[in-house]
């Protein structure tokens, strides 16, 4: 998408190929932390930063994006992405990373970690060593002038030390035990910041002791823990869910596993993937009523095969097939989503019964905090990142605000409000 091509606003104007927006307007903005000037403002941006509220009388000097009648929230945050519009994180290269970041800003998302999937030691290292350097080259959203798409915040590893009992359609054949020397060559190659894998697996402890030393969060996933071993990798410092319900085990009256832990601890956030298909609409409700707006980190899981036709596809070296919005291997297992961070949220809000003013810190807040990130993203505050996205009345995307530029506008409502 050309940036530099759009007109929007009452007065037409263009939009700058290289530096920012120099704001824009919107009706209600939720994760501000100071009110804005009521009932109607104007937020201003400086140098890829949030700036301070105006009254929307003040006069705005262009380019501003007059999103007035829509919702501002923080950026959406994707915490467990593998990849999307045909690229994956596993190809190990800077266009499937690309792809991601373009595709991304469509449905929300301004940063994103990038996640591995169980694959051999050297597709692993393969796939952490390219997105770091796709980082440092500051491609596509990490660049000033560069074109505006999501950004790679971090990696995330889903494996492969994962529970062989609990595989989900992470491929088998590369689930191993824990190695610290094999996690410090990944840790060396790039910028882990989570790993998922199984506490009760031989060799957790000293990896989760030796993740927590280097700041990576540790995750809980594919597990067989018990309860009592998911509450003692909670006190050990894992402080968060894989896809919670998916891969885990389950909640029963006497032996509440891996699910009874995450749903009943505050210490732990919980992943959830809201596509009506991983889980049903009132496990959803369940698990928003467990962890509240903060502790619950909506994912989208996707493959590269979202935002692409149905059919067949391959994650990890398994082939997958698409069909009706759901990515199945051969035997049916559920292999990741199609879903994208707009639809999570719709899908969430519609089963937990949340309205927009309750549910937005679950695709922002949470996963900044999670993450330990909050003072750079995932709230509206003066010197923040400014990671934006504005939504309709609906919860559909209008608009993507990445480091102060403007890396989406959805056509309909150029159409309908703009005059170029
Ligand atoms: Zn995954």
């Amino acid at each position: 998408m050309k940036i530099s091509d759009n007109e929007v606003g009452r007065e037409a104007f263009e939009l700058p190929s290289i530096g920012g927006l120099a704001g824009l307007t919107a009706r209600t903005v939720f994760g501000a932390v100071t009110a804005p000037p009521a009932p109607s403002f104007a937020l201003t941006c400086r140098d890829g930063l949030i700036g301070s509220w105006q009254s929307e009388s003040e006069r705005m000097v262009a380019p501003f994006l007059d999103v007035s009648g829509c919702t501002l929230l923080p950026g959406f945050i994707d915490v467990h992405i593998h990849g999307s519009a045909g690229g994956d994180v596993m190809d190990a290269s800077f266009e499937s990373l690309e792809k991601m970041s373009r595709f991304l800003v469509r449905h929300g998302v301004t940063g994103f970690y990038a996640t591995t999937v169980t694959a051999s030691r050297q597709a692993t290292l393969a796939a952490v060593e390219n997105a770091a350097r796709y980082m440092e080259a500051s491609r596509w959203g990490n660049d000033e002038n560069g074109p505006a798409g999501a950004r790679v915040l971090g990696i995330h590893l889903e494996g492969p030390f994962l529970s062989p009992e609990f595989p989900g359609a992470q491929n088998p054949a590369f689930i191993r035990p824990a190695s610290l020397e094999e996690f410090e060559e990944l840790l060396a190659a790039g910028p882990v910041r989570m790993i998922t894998l199984a506490p009760e697996e031989p060799g957790a402890d000293a990896l989760i002791e030796m993740a927590l030393g280097a700041g990576v969060r540790v995750v809980l996933g594919h597990t067989a823990a018990t309860f009592e071993e998911a509450t003692a990798a909670i006190d050990a410092g894992v402080s968060q869910a894989t896809h919670t319900y998916n891969a885990m085990t389950g909640l029963h009256h006497r032996r509440p596993g891996a699910l009874g832990a995450t749903l009943g601890d505050d210490r732990i956030h919980a992943q959830l993937i809201a596509d009506g298909i991983h889980v049903h609409p009132a496990a959803m409700r369940i698990l928003g009523r467990c962890k509240g707006p903060t502790r619950t980190l909506l994912i989208s899981d996707a493959i590269g095969a979202a935002g692409m036709p149905e059919g067949r596809y391959e994650m990890g070296r398994l082939p997958v097939i698409v069909r009706d919005g759901a990515c199945r291997l051969e035997d049916g297992t559920l292999a990741g989503s199609v879903l994208t961070m707009d639809a999570a949220l719709r899908n969430f809000m519609a089963a937990a019964g949340w309205p927009l003013v309750q549910a937005w810190p679950t695709t922002s807040l949470s996963q900044a905090q999670a993450l330990g990130i909050d003072r750079e993203v995932g709230r509206i505050r003066k010197g923040a990142r400014a990671d934006l996205t504005v939504l309709d009345g609906e919860a559909q995307v209008v608009a993507t605000v990445v480091g102060g530029r403007l890396a989406y506008l959805r056509d309909s409502w150029r159409l309908r409000d703009g005059d170029g």
